[in-house]
């Protein structure tokens, strides 16, 4: 497939796609080559609120529809995805670089989410507690909260996507989601397997168009229940208090600089290989990416010279080539944010191990890099650096590894290597994070709780706590009259 396959990207409004009503459109580009591959429909307010009367009236059908059809539906759109496998994979390397492999799993790994949260709404039980005369019964009913508003980033398009919309649509909500204008393609072949699976009209919205413009305006919007958002830290706490000035609930899934604790008694071998594969998986634009790592002192040259062989033997190159491990960035901003992290450490002291500079002139392919002792000023070991490079300093015990680790006001994913139960238990009991992985690397399996702590965010996106956002509880009293 050539960027000559890529199709232009529209709104999907009450069942239908089509543009916006003033025609305006956003362009595409593909990262690897710097070409201007497509456009996307720009949605205006005229557009979001036809959007919106759509998601009102889809939430009504949506919610009276019995969970095991709706739970069928689900499947079957798992099931289009895994038959749409290799062109849905192709339409989100060529608009986000990732190397195809990387792009498939991301597929497969919508339809495995999409069937958890399908059968995990079949069980979405109430509760019957005993009263105080026998002349009365009293239920609690949960019930979906209404139409759902999301947000999400370009890092994986489909991915960042199918846990807020599969949680939502298990619960009986319709939901709304201005998905990336840089990655618009894959996004709307999700949206249309749910639509060729038979999710009514309504139920689901897609729009594109001026981040601020479309959030300030779903919002607050009396119609929008509930709202939902993965990206930065920074934009999460505007609209958070956006969203607070009008009760919305809300799901905050932000940044993280996630650390990795590499202990005494680990084995480095693995730590490196794992790691490495961990760090530059996506191009390190991942919000779970191990960015900060603290290497006992006595293992520290051996851990960073592993890490640094495997990063060599990566293969860089065009996503779309069989056998490429690190493709280019998603944006020209992120390849000139790597510049700036990497004269920053150079200029607080720390060495440029391997990597540390673009690769070629087109494209914006940045070298996997090692930077090795790190001072704590530098820019690195503060702000998470959402791209291929990995930092590296030395620790002599484990407390201070911990308190440095603990220190950010991040608290998304952290990761560990040892072979002591001791370090586990402390590991365990003290790691300020959402999710902690010891010797191994992430997990995000759609039934384990996902999400951050602190300035991570609130609110999980994985295992039977995704649910409960989008419901809400009614207590139902009844009295019997003689
Ligand atoms: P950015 O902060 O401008 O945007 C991040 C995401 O938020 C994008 O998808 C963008 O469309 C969206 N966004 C921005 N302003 C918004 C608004 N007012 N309303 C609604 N959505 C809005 O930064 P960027 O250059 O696109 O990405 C860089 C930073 O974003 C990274 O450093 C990383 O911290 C963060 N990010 C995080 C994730 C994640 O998975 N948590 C994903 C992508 C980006």
């Amino acid at each position: 497939m050539t960027s000559s396959h890529y199709t232009d990207t529209q709104l999907f409004i009450d069942g239908e796609w089509c543009p916006s009503l003033d025609r305006s459109t956003i362009e595409v580009t593909n990262p690897a080559t710097g070409e201007v591959i497509g456009t996307v429909a720009r949605a205006r307010h005229a557009d979001l609120e036809r959007a919106i009367v759509a998601a009102q009236s889809g939430f009504v059908r949506w919610k009276n529809t019995p969970a095991f059809e709706r739970a069928a539906a689900m499947r079957r759109a798992a099931s289009l995805l895994r038959d749409r496998l290799e062109s849905i994979a192709r339409l989100l390397t060529l608009e986000q670089g990732k190397p195809i492999t990387e792009a498939r799993i991301e597929v497969l790994s919508a339809a495995d989410i999409i069937e958890w949260f399908a059968d995990e709404g079949r069980r979405v039980y109430g509760r019957v507690v005993p009263p105080r005369t026998m002349w009365a019964q009293q239920l609690v009913l949960k019930e979906p909260v209404g139409p759902v508003a999301a947000f999400t980033p370009w890092n994986f398009p489909i991915n960042q996507i199918v846990r807020k919309l599969s949680a939502a649509l298990t619960t009986g909500c319709s939901f709304l989601v201005k998905a990336p204008e840089e990655t618009p393609a894959a996004p709307a072949a999700l949206i249309k397997a749910f639509a060729d699976a038979g999710v009514p009209a309504g139920v689901l919205g897609l729009v594109f168009g001026d981040p601020a413009e479309v959030s300030s305006y779903l919002i607050t919007h009396p119609a929008i229940r509930k709202v939902t958002f993965t990206g930065s830290t920074v934009v999460g706490k505007q609209l958070a208090a956006l969203a607070g000035q009008h009760m919305k609930r809300v799901t905050m899934e932000l940044g993280g600089h996630a650390p990795v604790i590499v202990a005494d008694d680990a084995d480095v071998d693995l730590a490196a290989r794992v790691m490495c594969a961990a760090k530059f998986r996506n191009a390190g634009q991942v919000c779970i990416s191990p960015t900060r790592f603290l290497v006992h002192d006595s293992i520290r040259d051996a851990f960073a010279n592993a890490l640094v062989s495997h990063a060599q033997a990566l293969k860089v190159g065009h996503g779309l080539e069989e056998g490429t491990q690190l493709g280019p960035l998603a944006n020209e901003r992120r390849l000139q944010a790597m510049r700036d992290i990497v004269r920053n450490a150079r200029e607080c002291g720390a060495t440029v191990a391997t990597g540390g500079e673009r690769v070629g002139s087109t494209g914006n392919f940045f070298a996997a890099t090692v930077l090795t002792d790190v001072p704590l000023d530098a820019d690195v070991f503060n702000n998470e650096p959402f791209g291929p490079i990995a930092a590296i300093r030395g620790f002599t015990n484990l407390e201070d590894a911990i308190n440095e680790a603990n220190r950010l006001p991040f608290g998304l994913a952290s990761y560990a290597f040892t072979r002591s139960v001791r370090n586990v238990h402390v590991l365990s009991h003290r790691m300020h994070a959402g999710m902690l992985w010891i010797n191994q690397a992430a997990t995000a399996w759609p039934e384990l709780p996902f999400g951050g702590v602190r300035d991570s965010g609130y609110g999980s996106e994985g295992g039977p706590e995704a649910l409960e956002p989008y419901l809400a509880v009614k207590t139902v009293s009844v009295s019997a009259i003689e």
